[in-house]
């Protein structure tokens, strides 16, 4: 048995070791398999018992998958039901049957065929993901047509699921079966339906490991090792033993961190601090709860308008929120308006090409060019506030005063066309700030008195404070969230809030760094919003420290004069002081 070690993407941490169970996804034909004219009727009549069967079998998954692992991943059913109502699609396929006096196997692969081609041509996320459902249904469609060669059925034992890619039906079905034990695909990534699936039911995953199919067959061993993104091809027996005992360790890491999501949130000495979430979709709120966020710190609204290919509608928008909003409770959620322009493109804005991306119109100050867009968004995060109240927003790429007048006036009116039109919305709804912008961190003071609360992002904060572009790999040495400079700056903005009695969180990848969480306590951050699988680790540092402690640690810090120091400092000090919550970065 040959020996390999695969690198990929690992999408959903932890290790698992098992026997390789290799999915076959259906594979369309391309034989022409010619029928004679008096039977074309009865092919019509095969596919329609085909496509009544599918409807059938997806209401019926709808319905298993909402009841196994809740109605956030059964929406995916509702969307092929769709398209299985589509005449086009239909229609196309009974003229193949029809014109070219064919089985409808082949008119189905011709079908496929053809649209995939489109799909080829569009570099478009909307498409892509389309065309994964398309594919689902037709093959749905084709297995219900009777002559087709079953698919593999499992045997119910645990096993490692190793497929080129799943299908979102597949993926739900197979993975609500709780036998499998981890997923390693050859294409994919974070923010595939699969791997957010994975993530929500603890099962270890690896994409991106392009020709894991290709190396594996049934039977064989497997080591998934969804924290590094590796996979290992039957291992020899001393690396077995090795990830035995790392699985065992992660295991029980994982144990006691969920053991720490249950606690309470406070220090030594008995200081609340609050952990949130920062989420994309709104799949993920379940997960961020388990792990112990007390609300979504900040709902990133990007992905709504990557998934389509046209602008999203309000509806569009409102779906979203309003799921987010009912699955959060009572617990707030932060919605963030969007934050595309710079890097983040999307080609139905046709945004001109800017010769600074980074310092262009980005965030806010595009959405006040698209005005008729913003409007859109922000009519339906109001909508969505008054079914629980606990909706904020929050505006990203602030830089002055003006901007936040002119946020203001357009809320108004839409609450007053809202009102009009007998919409229901929080008329207490907060309305708060991203402060990322250095111009923005300078007049906290006076920003805070025009807002409900503000949000850091001290990925862009430290980005444009520190001159350092936070994606290139050259100068991410420079990235420097401990440099004195930095802490002197969150000082500012902290106090600044905490003067006029409003709420300040730091919604940054800086807060899901122990020892940083540690220095932003100590500053007197209390609100700390991060990828929700960080949130036990830093709840556990946190609840090792004395909040008195953290705050003499930091006092020296602001007098030292590079990050190293700063770093030195707090290790030396928290080491000496509170050993347990350097802890908390181990096994991580
Ligand atoms: C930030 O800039 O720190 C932030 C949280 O926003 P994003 O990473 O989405 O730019
Ligand atoms: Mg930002």
């Amino acid at each position: 048995m040959e020996y390999f070690r695969l690198r990929g993407t690992g999408v959903s941490p932890g290790i698992a070791v098992g026997e390789v169970l290799l999915s076959e996804g259906i594979v369309f034909t391309s034989r022409k398999i010619g029928i004679k004219k008096e039977h074309i009727d009865r092919e019509l009549k095969r596919l329609d018992v085909a496509i009544h069967r599918t409807g059938e079998q997806l209401r019926k998954l709808k319905e298993e998958i909402g009841k196994k692992v809740g109605s956030d991943h059964s929406f995916i059913f509702e969307a092929h039901l769709f398209i299985l109502q589509d005449d086009s699609l239909i229609s196309r396929i009974k003229e193949i049957i029809k014109d070219e006096k064919t089985r409808a196997e082949r008119a189905i692969s011709k079908v496929f065929e053809e649209y995939s081609k489109m799909f080829k041509s569009i570099e478009d996320e909307y498409f892509k993901q389309r065309e994964y459902d398309l594919k689902d249904v037709l093959s749905k469609i084709y297995l219900n047509l009777e002559s087709y060669k079953k698919l593999k059925k499992d045997d119910g034992k645990e096993k490692i699921l190793v497929a080129h890619d799943l299908l979102p039906s597949e993926a739900a079905s197979r993975l609500s079966q709780g036998n499998v034990l981890a997923v390693a695909l050859d294409v994919g990534g974070t923010t595939s339906h699969t791997a957010i699936l994975a993530r929500s039911l603890n099962i270890p995953a690896v994409m991106g490991l392009s020709q894991i199919t290709r190396k594996v067959k049934d039977g064989d061993t497997l080591i998934v090792d969804g924290t590094n993104g590796e996979v290992i091809i039957n291992p020899p027996l001393a690396i077995r033993r090795e990830f035995d005992s790392k699985q065992k360790k992660y295991d029980s890491y994982v144990r006691e961190l969920k053991k720490t999501a249950k606690l309470e949130s406070r220090t030594l000495d008995r200081v609340r601090f609050f952990p949130f979430a920062n989420i994309e979709l709104p799949e993920e709120v379940d997960l961020a709860f388990s792990m112990g966020a007390e609300g979504v710190g900040l709902f990133r609204t990007e992905f709504i308008f990557f998934q389509r290919k046209d602008l999203p509608s309000e509806e569009d928008h409102y779906q979203v929120y309003s799921q987010v909003a009912k699955n959060a409770g009572k617990k707030p959620v932060y919605i963030r308006t969007v934050d595309i322009g710079g890097e983040k493109n999307f080609p139905q804005l046709s945004i001109e090409k800017e010769p600074n991306p980074a310092l262009g119109l980005r965030g806010f100050r595009l959405s006040l060019r698209e005005r008729t867009h913003f409007k859109t968004q922000l009519r339906a995060i109001l909508r969505a506030s008054a079914l629980n109240k606990n909706v904020r927003i929050m505006l990203p790429m602030i830089t002055g005063l003006e901007e936040i007048e002119e946020a203001k006036l357009i809320i108004g009116d839409i609450k007053e066309e809202l009102k009009a039109q007998k919409f229901k919305y929080d008329e207490n709804i907060p309305f708060g700030i991203m402060i990322e912008v250095p111009a923005a961190a300078a007049i906290s003071d006076s920003l805070v008195k025009e807002v409900d609360y503000i949000s850091i992002g001290t990925n862009d904060l430290i980005q444009y404070y520190l001159a350092v572009d936070r994606s290139n790999e050259l100068v991410s040495y420079l990235f420097k969230p401990l440099h004195p400079s930095v802490l002197r700056l969150l000082k500012f903005i902290i106090d600044s809030a905490k003067k006029e009695k409003k709420e300040v969180t730091l919604c940054g990848e800086m807060a899901a760094d122990p020892l940083s969480a540690l220095a932003l306590l100590g500053l007197g951050l209390k609100r700390f919003s991060m990828n929700p699988i960080f949130i036990p680790k830093i709840k556990k540092a946190l609840r090792s420290v004395e909040y008195k402690s953290a705050q003499m640690i930091v006092e020296k810090a602001l007098d030292l004069k590079t990050a190293r120091e700063v770093e030195e400092h707090f290790l030396e000090s928290i080491l000496s002081k509170h050993p347990k919550a350097l802890l908390a970065t181990e096994a991580s």
